[in-house]
C-alpha cells in the first residue's frame, strides 16, 4: 500500500468501521414510509370536511387556494412538525442556480410578557419573502429591488428534515420577484403542466376519453459517486469544483467491466440502506440500486411519480445522497465527470403522460382504441423532439455536462429518438400508410382489427441514444447528474402540449368537415411522420459515421454548451413558452443569461483551482525531487561513480517539470484576462482560451504524477479515489 507523506490509505479503509453510525434497522417500509411528510392523508385526517374539500381541489384540480383554507391548514401543518419535533420551518425553493435554498424561521415568537409562543399562520404558510437579491436573476431584478416572494406548493407535500441537533419544517415554494417574474425552476414547471393538462384534455375530448386532468409522469435513475472524504477533503479540486482537475490515469479503469452490476461493497450497501430509509421517511419511493459502470460508481431509482413531485423528490434525493455519506466517512460527488478517462455520472428522466386515472397515454396497450391514442400521443413526442431539439440539447447544457455530451460514452450531443425495432416497424408501416397490409396484423381503426402487440419493455436496449423509448415511456439520458431535473421536464412538457395543439387542431379541422376520426386521425399520423421520422435513429450513436448521417438530416449538433445555450433564445423557442404560458420573453432571456454566467463561473473557478494547485502543490513536489536527484547526482560525483539511471531521471523530471511550468504560464495570463466586458465574451474566453490552457496543464501535471515519487505526492490518486473502498 502507499505511503503519502500526510495521509494513510490503509486508514482510510478500515476507518469506517470505527465510525459506523447507529442504524435505524428497517424491516417494514410500509410502517415509515412518508413518516415525516405531511401527506394528503394526514392533511385531510386533520381537516374538517368542507376545508379539505376546498384544498383537495387545489391540490388536484389547480384551483386557486382559499386564504380561510390556508389558516387551518397552517395551524395542522403546525401542529404535525412540533410534534416531529420542528423548532423551525423553511419555505425551499429553487432558484435558477439549479440546486436548492431555504432560510429558517423559528416557530417561535416571543412575547410582550418575556415567554415565548409558538406561531405560524396562513401568511406565513403562503407566503414568505427571502432576500432574492442574492440569487440570480439574469436582469429581471436589479438589486436595489430586492424583493422576492416564495409561494406555497400545495401540490407537493411539506417533510421534515433532522438533524444531529433538532428539525426543521419544510414547505416546498416557488420564487418569483415582486414584479411577478418567475426566478425559479418550479414556477415554470408548474405552468407547463397546465400547459400539457390543457392540451391532452382537447385532444382526448376527441378519443372521447373522460378525464379530469392529465399530467406528465416522470423517474429519475440518479448516478454518483462515492469516495472516502480523507481523500476527498485532501483534493482542493474536488473540494472546490467538484472534479478532479488532475490525476494521471491509474493502470485500470472500468476496462474490466466488472463494476457494473457487480457485487456491492458492504460499506456502500450500509449507506444505500441508510439513503433508502431516510427517503422513505420522507416518501421517496425509491426502487432499485446497484453498481454503475465505472469503479466507485452507483445509481439509485425511484418509482415515477407526478413531475412536479418527482422533481422536488430528486432534489430530495441529491440532498440525502450527499448528507447521509459523511455519516459513513463518505462524499457523495454528484458532478457529470469527477474522473477523467472512466464514465461521468447522467440522470435518466424517464418521462410519460398520464390521466389522474393512471392511465399512461404513451402505454401501447392492446385495444385498438388506445393503441390510436397511443400512436397520437407518440408521435406527437417526436414531432417535439424533432421540431425543438435546440431547446431539448439547452436544457441539459452546462459546462460539467460537456465532458459527457459528445464525448465517447454518454448520448452524444446530438438529439434523436431511439424507438426500438418494433416501434421503428409500427411507424415505417404509418409512415407508408400501408398499415392494412402489415404482417403483424395492422393497426387501430386505421386498418384492420388488432396492433401488433408491442412489448411493454423493447426487445433491445441502446445505451447510446439521448431519447429512448422504453416500453411505455421516453427515457431523455443526456440529463447531468447534478442538474436540478425541472427544466428539462419543463421544457419536455411544453413542447409535446405545442405537438398535440397542432395535431388536435388539425383534426377538428378535419372533423368538421365530416370526416371519420380513423380517416382523419391516419391522414395526420402518416403527414407528421413524414415530415418528422429523421429525428428517429435506431443505431449506435456513439459512432462517427451517425454524426454524419445527422448532419446530412440537417439534425443540429450543439457539441459544447455555449452553442446549446445560445439557441434558448431563438425566436421560436421564446414563441413556444410564451403561447403557452410557461415563460415570458424577459423569463426566458434571463434564464439565457444565468446560464451563460453559469458556464463563464463554473470554468473560472476551475481554472484558478488549477492554477493554484499547479503552483503550490505539483510544481513544490516536482521542486523537490529535482532537489532531491541533484544531491543524490552531486555526492555520487564527488564518489566518481556515475549513474545514467539517475541522470535520465533528473533530465525527465526537469523536462517535465519546464512543460508544466511553460503551460501553466499560458493558464496565468488567460485567467487574467477575463475576455472582455459581456457575459458572452466572458463565456466564449472561457470555452476557447481557458479551457485548452487548463487542460495542457494538466496534460503536463499528470505527466509529473507519473514520475514523481508517492512520498511527495500529496493529492491522493485515481487509484486511491476509484478503488480504496
Ligand atoms: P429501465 O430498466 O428500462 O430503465 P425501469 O422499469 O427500471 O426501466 O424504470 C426506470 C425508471 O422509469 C423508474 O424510475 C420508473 O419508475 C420509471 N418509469 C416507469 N414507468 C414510467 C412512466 N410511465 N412515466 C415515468 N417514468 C416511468
Ligand atoms: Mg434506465
Amino acid at each position: 500500500m502507499t505511503h503519502h507523506s500526510d495521509y494513510d490509505v490503509l486508514a482510510a479503509a478500515k476507518n469506517w468501521r470505527t465510525m459506523m453510525p447507529e442504524l435505524e434497522k428497517i424491516t417494514d417500509i410500509q410502517q415509515i414510509f412518508g413518516v415525516d411528510t405531511f401527506s394528503l392523508d394526514q392533511m385531510r385526517e386533520k381537516l374538517s370536511k368542507p376545508v379539505w374539500k376546498s384544498l383537495q381541489a387545489t391540490i388536484e384540480r389547480g384551483l386557486a387556494l382559499d386564504p380561510n383554507v390556508a389558516d387551518i391548514a397552517a395551524l395542522a401543518m403546525k401542529e404535525w412538525a412540533l410534534s416531529k419535533g420542528a423548532t423551525h420551518y423553511t419555505h425551499w425553493f429553487q432558484p435558477l442556480t439549479g440546486t436548492t435554498a431555504e432560510k429558517h424561521e423559528s416557530f417561535v415568537t416571543p412575547n410582550a410578557g418575556g415567554g415565548a409562543i409558538a406561531e405560524f399562520s396562513g401568511k406565513d404558510l403562503i407566503q414568505g419573502e427571502p432576500d432574492a437579491s442574492s440569487f440570480p436573476s439574469g436582469g429581471l431584478r436589479a438589486t436595489f429591488e430586492a424583493r422576492g416572494y416564495t409561494a406555497w406548493d400545495p401540490t407537493s407535500p411539506a417533510f421534515i428534515v433532522k438533524h444531529s441537533n433538532g428539525a426543521t419544517l419544510f414547505i416546498p415554494t416557488a420564487f418569483a420577484s415582486w414584479t411577478g417574474d418567475a426566478l425559479d425552476y418550479k414556477t415554470p414547471l408548474l405552468r407547463s403542466i397546465e400547459a400539457l393538462n390543457k392540451q391532452a384534455m382537447r385532444a382526448l375530448q376527441l378519443f372521447g376519453v373522460q378525464t379530469n386532468k392529465v399530467g406528465s409522469t416522470v423517474g429519475a435513475e440518479q448516478e454518483y459517486f462515492l469516495i472516502d472524504e480523507e481523500f476527498f477533503f485532501r483534493r482542493p479540486d474536488l473540494v472546490m469544483s467538484g472534479r478532479t482537475l488532475f490525476g494521471a490515469r491509474p493502470p485500470r479503469g472500468q476496462e474490466l467491466e466488472d463494476h457494473y452490476f457487480g457485487s456491492i461493497p458492504d460499506r456502500v450497501l450500509s449507506f444505500m440502506t441508510a439513503v433508502e430509509t431516510e427517503l422513505y421517511r420522507l416518501g421517496v419511493p425509491i426502487k432499485t440500486r446497484h453498481n454503475e459502470v465505472a469503479p466507485a460508481q452507483y445509481e439509485l431509482a425511484p418509482i415515477f411519480e407526478n413531475s412536479n413531485i418527482a422533481a422536488d423528490h430528486q432534489q430530495v434525493v441529491m440532498q440525502v445522497l450527499k448528507n447521509t455519506a459523511r455519516r459513513f466517512g463518505l462524499v457523495c460527488l454528484l458532478h457529470e465527470k469527477p474522473f477523467a478517462g472512466v464514465n461521468g455520472s447522467g440522470k435518466h428522466v424517464n418521462w410519460s403522460m398520464s390521466t389522474d386515472t393512471g392511465l399512461n397515454l404513451l402505454e401501447p396497450g392492446d385495444t385498438p382504441h388506445a393503441n390510436m391514442q397511443f400512436l397520437f400521443f407518440c408521435t406527437a413526442v417526436i414531432k417535439a423532439v424533432d421540431t425543438y431539439a435546440d431547446l431539448l440539447r439547452m436544457s441539459v447544457a452546462s459546462a460539467a455536462n460537456d465532458h459527457r455530451l459528445g464525448a465517447n460514452e454518454a448520448p452524444p450531443a446530438i438529439m434523436s429518438i431511439f424507438l426500438g425495432d418494433q416501434l421503428a416497424d409500427v411507424f415505417e408501416q404509418l409512415e407508408k400508410g400501408a398499415l392494412r397490409k402489415s404482417k403483424s396484423g395492422g393497426l387501430l381503426g386505421l386498418g384492420t382489427n388488432v396492433l401488433p402487440h408491442l412489448p411493454r419493455h423493447a426487445g433491445d436496449r441502446n445505451r447510446t441514444s439521448p431519447f429512448a423509448f422504453t416500453g411505455n415511456k421516453f427515457e431523455f439520458r443526456a440529463v447531468g447528474s447534478s442538474q436540478s431535473v425541472s427544466f428539462p421536464i419543463t421544457v419536455l412538457n411544453t413542447i409535446v402540449a405545442q405537438s398535440i395543439n397542432e395535431m388536435t387542431n388539425a383534426l377538428q379541422a378535419r372533423l368538421k368537415k365530416k370526416e371519420s376520426l380513423e380517416t382523419a386521425l391516419k391522414i395526420i399520423l402518416t403527414d407528421t411522420i413524414k415530415k418528422h421520422k429523421r429525428v428517429v435513429f435506431n443505431g449506435d450513436g456513439y459512432e462517427d459515421k451517425w454524426k454524419k448521417e445527422a448532419q446530412k438530416r440537417g439534425l443540429p449538433n450543439r457539441r459544447t454548451s455555449l452553442e446549446a445555450i445560445e439557441q434558448l433564445i431563438q425566436k421560436q423557442h421564446i414563441k413556444v413558452f410564451a403561447d403557452h404560458a410557461v415563460l415570458s420573453e424577459r423569463e426566458v432571456e434571463a434564464r439565457h443569461e444565468i446560464a451563460l454566467d453559469q458556464y463563464f463561473k463554473t470554468i473560472n473557478i476551475e481554472a484558478e483551482t488549477t492554477e493554484w494547485i499547479a503552483c503550490t502543490i505539483i510544481l513544490p513536489a516536482a521542486h523537490q525531487y529535482i532537489g532531491e536527484l541533484a544531491a543524490i547526482a552531486e555526492n555520487l560525483a564527488e564518489t566518481g561513480i556515475q549513474s545514467k539511471a539517475l541522470l535520465r531521471s533528473l533530465q525527465d523530471i526537469v523536462t517535465k517539470t519546464d512543460d508544466l511550468s511553460e503551460n501553466l504560464e499560458i493558464l496565468k495570463k488567460a485567467n487574467r484576462d477575463l475576455g472582455g466586458d459581456t457575459i458572452h465574451s466572458k463565456a466564449y474566453h472561457m470555452r476557447d482560451t481557458v479551457v485548452p490552457a487548463m487542460n495542457k496543464v494538466r496534460a503536463a501535471a499528470d505527466e509529473l504524477e507519473r514520475i514523481i515519487p508517492d512520498k511527495l505526492w500529496s493529492m491522493p490518486t485515481y487509484r486511491e479515489m476509484l478503488f480504496v473502498k
